[in-house]
């Protein structure tokens, strides 16, 4: 029998388009057998030959076969040095922000999801880093909340909920003339459709519980980093804080990420379509769109995506109109988080966004009318007909 040559790895299939990176990953099979499936290394150490000889594994918090194959991958589709699978979106954010010291300023997009806003305020304050919120589709604003200790700008672009849209070459090329570190969450639009390090970001987070799993079923933190001193910044932390993905659950990513670009495709679609019915119902007041030509970050997306993702918010004229569509929708669901096959609607006042002040909401407009709905991969006339009936009781 021929014995097949095994891909050596990471790098080696830079020349493929993202989709065959997608589905092929690093290693993308397990050479000494030959699984087309990446094997689930379901152990937590590894047996050494003799004094001083290892494999390169030695023990799963600080490496493991399944986690490596998929922080490869990530690392690939983002453009990026070296990435990192944590046990959650959450795991990961906080991760990221141990590379500040005392002393030191951030600035975060101002309608920051519920849980980035947490690890600042309710944990790093606590040890005298300080953070300004910050409207970062407005570059202006962005140079003048800047003060002599800011260390590092952290955006999501479109934001969650509020689908403000930040340009990140502008802000990261302004970030890098002042030495300061630009970190994107891109968990809204995916490596398929935007790539921030090819933009001039430093690092990429991910809640990779939502789109790059894509499945409702597992829940995953990405970071994707550029430099080699951020790399070795976030080994120690997956050595030290023991936040590393589980195998079961890496491979479960793994296998998110082999349909990510089909996935990616049918959210925006049908984001689409069901943006442009909401738009034109009498019961919404406002929907919050990347893919509308008024939508004041619209020229930007157009520059820096391929694509506007599946994640639409309106407000609606009651909060008597919120209360009938969160109790009558059928196949929708009201659920929090997103990115999955399914459609989830959420409330995001009293969910996602709950630990912010209520004036600063109410600033925002993240109000009791306020929804967000993350636009799955049922039909979209279902997804259409659900919807219009919850919310007036009639059949389209
Ligand atoms: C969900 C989410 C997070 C947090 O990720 P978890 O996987 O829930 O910990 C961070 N940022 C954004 C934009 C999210 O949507």
């Amino acid at each position: 029998m021929e014995t097949v040559k095994p891909y050596t790895g990471y790098g080696k299939k830079e020349n493929l388009q993202f989709e065959s990176k997608a589905v092929h990953g690093a290693l993308g099979y397990e050479p000494s057998t030959g699984s087309v499936s990446f094997p689930i290394y379901q152990t937590s150490t590894f047996r050494h030959k003799e004094l001083g000889v290892s494999t390169g594994f030695d023990y799963s918090r600080l490496q493991n076969p399944t986690r490596q194959e998929l922080e490869r991958t990530i690392a690939i589709l983002e453009n990026g040095l070296e990435g990192f699978a944590l046990s959650s979106g959450q795991a990961a954010n906080l991760s990221i922000f141990t590379w500040l010291n005392p002393g030191d300023h951030v600035l975060i997009s101002n309608d920051i999801y519920g849980g980035t806003f947490r690890i600042a305020e309710d944990i790093f304050v606590k040890y005298g880093v300080a953070f300004t919120y910050v409207e970062m589709s407005d570059l202006n604003a962005v140079k003048a909340a800047v003060t002599s200790q800011t260390r590092m700008f952290f955006i999501e672009t479109p934001t969650n909920p509020l689908m403000k849209v930040a340009d990140i070459a502008a802000i990261s090329g302004y970030a890098k003339s002042i030495g300061v570190i630009t970190v994107v969450d891109n968990t809204f639009l995916t490596p398929y459709f935007q790539k921030p390090l090819d933009l001039g970001a430093d690092v990429v987070v991910h809640s990779g519980t939502k789109y790059l799993g894509g499945h409702n079923d597992t829940m995953a933190g990405l970071v994707v980093v550029k430099s080699q001193e951020m790399a070795d910044h976030m080994r120690l932390q997956l050595k030290t804080q023991g936040n590393g993905l589980a195998a079961l659950d890496s491979w479960l990513i793994l296998r998110g990420l082999k349909t990510l670009h089909l996935r990616m495709e049918r959210h925006n679609q049908n984001a689409y379509k069901t943006a442009h019915w909401l738009r034109k119902h009498p019961l919404v007041k406002k929907v919050y769109y990347v893919g509308f030509e008024n939508h004041p970050g619209y020229e930007i997306t157009k520059k820096q995506t391929a694509g506007f993702g599946g994640m639409i918010s309106f407000t609606v004229n009651s909060e008597d109109t919120v209360k009938r569509i969160l109790k009558n929708v059928d196949m929708i669901m009201f659920a929090e988080s997103l990115g999955g096959t399914e459609t989830l609607i959420t409330y995001p006042t009293t969910q996602t966004h709950e630990s912010i002040p209520e004036d600063i909401k109410q600033k925002l407009g993240i109000t009791r009318e306020f929804l967000r709905m993350s636009v799955g991969l049922e039909h979209a006339d279902d997804i259409i007909r659900d919807l219009n009936r919850a919310m007036d009781g009639r059949e389209l």
